[in-house]
């Protein structure tokens, strides 16, 4: 492809004058743009899409210009270079696409309204206004809003309102800035707001159709995480408030915006009354995620999108350190190794996967980066790794330097480098280039060969993979002296390995605490010495132990009948970790069965006896003051129930739907999903569908929603599996931002997934123009590369996506779809037996 010349190149702005008249009942946007700024030529191009530009002024002057729409480009003609003021007059629609100016809508007592809000990352500023669209081309902004107002409303934007005067809303001048963290949004808006210790203001705002007490949770959070982040960053927060506003129709999980954070309303707002842990601990990584951008991406912003990696790992870092500071028992790091560690593993290990840092150059590419198990879960691994060798406290003198040196600026993955290594007299970028240029990580050996213990690296691959030669500098963490801090080398004999062992008094482990992006395989030696005392190893170490096996049966190195009966040595566990660990191995060993078969009889005996000490001591019901495990692992446990059909457990669900079936709302947050699963699947009409849908249409609260999309979706009754294949394009029922929750849990139902899969067929032009300007679009081929595990679907898989491939941003994850289901195809069919055999001999 092309290099895209860089705009800023030609156009350096340093202040805009922006005026927006925003009518929704026209669904008409008119502009007037005033950019001040140095031209370093006499022809420049500014960013504007789908804009209708009326004039280009230089200086007062007109000018003439052209628009260039495959660049989304206004090429201008200036009298001469330099010091320039630029006006353009223009319009623009208002649309749906839930990108650039767009409405939400919602309903309150049946009345529908909207709220009008803003995204513009990546690239979608110049959908707005025009604007050198880039990250580099920071400036100040003045912003005047217009509206067809109506009593009671509210405006928020990044700054302040100043003044209003004729119905336009006028806000203080901004600090300088990128255009992607512009943000303002108006409608009927409800608040609650705090003030930090330092005197920043903090607010929570949401539409009228929720109650006031969902915005206590995340008020509490983000007040406290900007207090964190004051500290911690030892760099006060540099805007006067901090705005969080949860808007009903959002593509993403939440978006940065300096001083106005935009967040799915499921990823801000929670019912403080019945909200499951889970559920309370990922709002508040996500709000201590977006609070961790306004200095690490607002404040010091990459240069170019090719480090979009440096705002999102870190980010994802900082939000489990932020959290793990202000609630400490909730062992926050603990959820990371169950979400973002194997995340990360999973899609790493596949061929032909994007590298952290990665060069980019047109627009479709930039969405195409969000890679999330790569750029949030990988970095972050990345730089929890730097956080382990550094420690604490070089990593905030770092830290600290690095925003001195870059505020209000740029920066590059080398600079925060650079200021680490400064502060720890670490070469930190040597380290760390061996893993952000690379894709993929090593699985190091761990062997006794000729009696000496000996490592070695390899890249690892999930399927077919091109050996090329890849090495990392990786941290080893291994608990024996001997083990070098770094392994620079493709191997290391560490010495004599009875002498080393009978020194030590322990078994020899590697990664401990986990904290490296690296697999370890241990030869049997080694590993039986470890599986003799398993149980007695931390909770991260057994989930690590679980964890690295289950990796190496994906890539074939060992059987996954070699698993199964490792799965009873930890079914006992009071861990939630160790107990999502071992559930990880018994679900992924549900692709080795048909449904209706002998062989699946036989795993849910499995799931039976593995589950069924632990279904008794937890029981439906939580108790008063119980352990957070306790209330993590009752969920695991009942769904392990459910699957092995036991009769106790459909009946006590039945019973539980039974009893509050006036009121299901007022279940239990933890466990609502399976009632309500167990009630469609075993106990289903078309009044419950019908009930349920309803309730799913009213209900503001994010949490039952996601509960009653996962029970209808697993109706087995045909009839009912078109309806909802039906309802995917009907906005009013299911909103486009939620469409893929309902679209994978019909296609992951064996009796659903034949509709779901023509529908998408059927209907990808129809999904391209719903959400394709997206960056979640790509998401839908990943969740469906996630299910199909046969031969015939593989073959239908190609023949729809392959002649797609040439799609900008779907390339490679096309590409990289098709040989995860060839893998997980040829998987099943080397392992089928093995793995049935091993599962009946454990059931014996
Ligand atoms: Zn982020």
């Amino acid at each position: 492809m092309t290099e895209l010349k860089r705009f800023y190149e030609t156009f350096q702005p340093t202040h805009y004058n922006i005026y927006l008249d925003i009518n929704r009942e026209n669904k008409k946007i008119t502009g007037k743009t005033t950019i001040s700024g140095n031209a370093k030529e006499s022809t420049i191009s500014i960013h504007q899409k789908d804009l209708a530009v009326d004039t280009v002024q230089a200086n007062d002057q007109d000018v003439s210009f052209t628009i260039d729409r495959d660049n989304d480009a206004i090429r201008i003609d200036l009298p001469q270079a330099g010091e320039t003021t630029l006006t353009v007059t223009y319009t623009a629609p208002l649309t749906d696409s839930m990108m650039g100016i767009y409405p939400s809508y919602y309903e309150v007592d049946g009345v529908k309204k909207q709220i009008i809000g803003t995204q513009f990352e990546t690239n979608f500023a110049r959908q707005a206004f025009p604007c050198v669209d880039e990250p580099e081309a920071k400036a100040t902004f003045d912003l005047a809003i217009k509206f067809d107002e109506h009593a009671g409303e509210t405006i928020l934007s990044n700054m302040p309102e100043k003044k209003v005067e004729n119905g336009v809303h006028y806000f203080d001048t901004t600090v300088r800035m990128s255009t992607y963290l512009i943000a303002f949004a108006f409608g009927e808006l409800q608040s609650k707001m705090t003030t930090t210790k330092s005197g920043v203001k903090v607010g929570v705002f949401a539409t009228k159709a929720h109650k006031a007490n969902e915005l206590d949770f995340a008020l509490d959070i983000a007040k406290r995480s900007i207090e964190f982040y004051e500290d911690f960053y030892q760099t006060p927060y540099p805007l006067p408030h901090s705005w969080q506003l949860a808007l009903p129709d959002f593509s993403a999980g939440a978006m940065e915006n300096w001083g106005l954070v935009t967040y799915r309303e499921a990823y801000l707002l929670l019912d403080p009354d019945n909200t499951a842990l889970d559920m309370k601990q990922l709002v508040a990584t996500v709000i201590a995620h977006e609070l961790a951008h306004q200095w690490f991406g607002d404040l010091v912003t990459m240069k170019w999108w090719d480090d979009l990696w440096l705002n999102e790992s870190f980010a994802n870092m900082m939000e489990y350190v932020a959290i793990d500071a202000i609630e400490p028992d909730w062992h926050i790091w603990e959820t990371f190794q169950t979400s973002d560690v194997p995340a990360a593993l999973q899609r790493d290990a596949t061929d032909g996967v994007q590298s952290v840092h990665v060069q980019v150059n047109n627009p479709a590419e930039i969405d195409a980066l969000f890679d999330a198990a790569i750029v949030y879960a990988k970095g972050a691994r990345m730089l929890v790794m730097v956080r382990a060798l550094l420690g604490d406290d070089a990593l905030r003198a770092g830290l600290k330097k690095y925003f001195e040196a870059h505020h209000y600026g740029n920066a590059t993955g080398a600079d925060l480098w650079a200021a680490l290594g400064e502060a720890s007299n670490l070469d930190v970028g040597a380290i760390m280039n061996s893993w952000l240029d690379q894709p993929g990580y090593p699985v190091v050996s761990a062997s006794v060969i000729d009696g000496n213990l000996t490592l070695s690296q390899q890249q690892f691959f999930i399927g077919e993979g091109k050996e090329a030669g890849r090495q990392w500098r990786i941290p080893l963490n291994g608990n024996y002296d001997a083990a070098p801090e770094i392994m620079d080398q493709q191997q290391v004999n560490l010495g004599n390995y009875n002498d080393l062992r009978k020194a030590n008094g322990k078994p020899f482990r590697l990664n401990v605490g986990n904290n490296s992006h690296f697999i370890v395989k241990y030869d049997k030696t080694l590993l039986d010495d470890i599986l003799a005392d398993a149980t007695s190893l931390d909770a991260i170490s057994q989930l690590q132990l679980l964890q690295d096996l289950r990796y190496l049966a994906e890539g074939h190195q060992l059987s996954y009948a070699a698993l199964v009966p490792l799965l009873s040595k930890f079914a006992d566990s009071h861990a939630t970790i160790v107990n999502a660990g071992l559930y990880r191995i018994a679900n992924d060993l549900k692709k080795f069965v048909l449904a209706e078969s002998k062989e699946k009889k036989q795993l849910q005996a499995l799931f039976d006896q593995l589950s069924s000490k632990q279904v008794a001591r937890l029981g439906w019901t939580g108790k008063a003051g119980e352990s957070n495990d306790d209330q993590l692992t009752r969920p695991i446990v009942l769904n392990a129930a459910l699957y092995a059909e036991n009769e106790k457990a459909i009946a006590s669900a039945h019973e539980l739907f039974s009893a509050n079936s006036d009121k299901l709302e007022t279940l239990s947050a933890a466990i609502r999903v399976f009632v309500l699963r167990n009630e469609v699947k075993n106990f289903g009409s078309e009044a419950l569908f019908k009930k349920l849908l309803t309730a799913y249409r009213q209900t503001s609260d994010a949490s039952y929603k996601s509960d009653i999309c996962s029970a209808l979706t697993s109706t087995t009754d045909p009839a009912l599996i078109m309806k909802l294949v039906e309802s995917f394009e009907d906005a009013n029922t299911i909103k486009p931002q939620d469409l893929r929750a309902w679209f994978r849990g019909v296609l992951a139902n064996e009796d659903g997934q034949q509709a779901a899969w023509d529908w998408i067929r059927n209907d990808w032009q129809w999904l391209e123009d719903t959400v394709g300007g997206d960056m979640e679009f790509s998401t839908y081929i990943t969740v469906i590369a996630s299910i199909f595990k046969t031969p015939t679907r593989l073959a239908e898989f190609k023949a729809f996506f392959e002649p797609k491939i040439q799609t900008p941003g779907l390339t490679r994850e096309i590409q990289m779809d098709i040989k995860v289901i060839e893998t997980r195809v040829k998987l099943i069919k080397d392992e089928r037996q093995a793995v049935n055999d091993a599962v009946s001999e454990a059931v014996k």
